[in-house]
């Protein structure tokens, strides 16, 4: 009997996006004591205590992928650490433990995985966040660096992607673009500008840059409310030293790893002022959160309003 085959699916065909909502489905909801899974920068689960939830993320670095073979390996080690405090950070939340898993090849130089543990440490103690634990493995081809962390956050303070209020003042930290040139393995994870505004101002939704503000704005825009959408300005975007004027690397380079957060407008003065006072990082309003059903608009100089389309980094879809 001749049977017809469904054409297989890559991954790369199916994009990154598509394939977590796979993941997603065979997996199925979640119950008691989650009380978000995937879907925002950390899953979020009650712990025992009353007053707070713990906040739960895992990200990879791999060689040639998130580094090269000769950056210096306390970098890379900073990296993998920073990358997760960085998540922890959009929620609102301060790091707690992390357990980082390393997979090696034989011949690795022992001063390597040391120095990796001193840039790993580092990040983690400046945050106050304690290693205590993980797991080895060989590798034959390239090496990777796994870290998990644990977070906490009162649950008045913690800030999801799916807050954002119509009429919001959208923000971003820092200016964005050309990380690969830059900082990608010595940013600063914006813990302390995240713990700040939680703790000052009734931030509604916040997510952090890893991707590029226009795959990460689309983020934020699918976990938002029906009829929610974002208007940013193209004048408005801080463009980093790194992306030389480049307004498309700021929009679609990854690795920036800053906050992008909105909050209701009677607040934006005081925020600017006190801002300046506290922090040297730059902050700048980039946009607004209007009713449209068009999640993601980008005006233009001109005041032309053009879809927003996500572009920066996908896993799969360019590779
Ligand atoms: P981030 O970049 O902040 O880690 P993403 O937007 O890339 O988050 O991921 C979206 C959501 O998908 C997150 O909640 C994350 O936990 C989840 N996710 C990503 N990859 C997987 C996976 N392989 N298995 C389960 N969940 C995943
Ligand atoms: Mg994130």
């Amino acid at each position: 009997m001749k049977h017809t085959r469904k054409p297989i699916a890559s991954v790369r065909s199916r994009g990154e996006f598509a394939l977590i909502n796979d993941i997603q489905r065979v997996i199925g909801p979640t119950k008691g004591s989650v009380v978000a899974g995937i879907g925002d920068d950390c899953a979020v689960l009650r712990g025992a205590d009353p007053n707070t939830y713990l906040l739960y993320t895992c990200d990879p670095v791999v060689e040639g992928i998130h580094y090269r073979s000769r950056d210096p390996a306390r970098s890379v080690g900073w990296k993998a650490m920073a990358r997760n405090l960085s998540d922890i950070a959009a929620m609102g939340g301060l790091p707690r433990w992390a357990i980082v898993s390393i997979g090696l090849r034989g011949a690795t130089d022992v001063r390597w995985v040391k120095q990796l543990y001193s840039g790993l440490q580092a990040a983690a103690r400046k945050f106050g966040c304690q290693i205590v634990g993980g797991d080895t493995t060989h590798v034959k081809h390239e090496a990777f660096v796994v870290v998990a962390v644990i977070g906490e956050v009162e649950k008045a303070r913690i800030t999801l992607r799916s807050g954002a209020q119509i009429g919001d003042s959208i923000f971003v930290t820092g200016a964005l673009g050309g990380s690969l040139r830059a900082k990608h393995l010595a940013f600063t994870p914006r813990i302390d500008e995240a713990r700040w505004l939680v703790t000052n101002f009734p931030v509604h939704a916040m997510i952090d840059l890893s991707d590029g503000l226009s795959s990460d704005l689309q983020r934020l825009a699918e976990r938002s409310a029906r009829g929610v959408g974002f208007e940013i300005h193209a004048a408005e975007i801080p463009i980093a030293r790194a992306a030389r004027g480049n307004l498309a690397a700021a929009l679609n380079d990854g690795e920036d790893f800053e906050l992008l957060f909105t909050i209701d407008p009677r607040h934006v003065t005081a925020l600017r002022r006190k801002w300046t006072r506290e922090f040297r990082v730059e902050l700048t309003e980039i946009g607004r959160v209007v009713r449209s059903t068009r999640k993601v608009a980008l005006v233009g100089r001109d005041g032309s309003k053009t879809l927003l389309i996500p572009a920066g980094y996908d896993h799969f879809a360019t590779r």
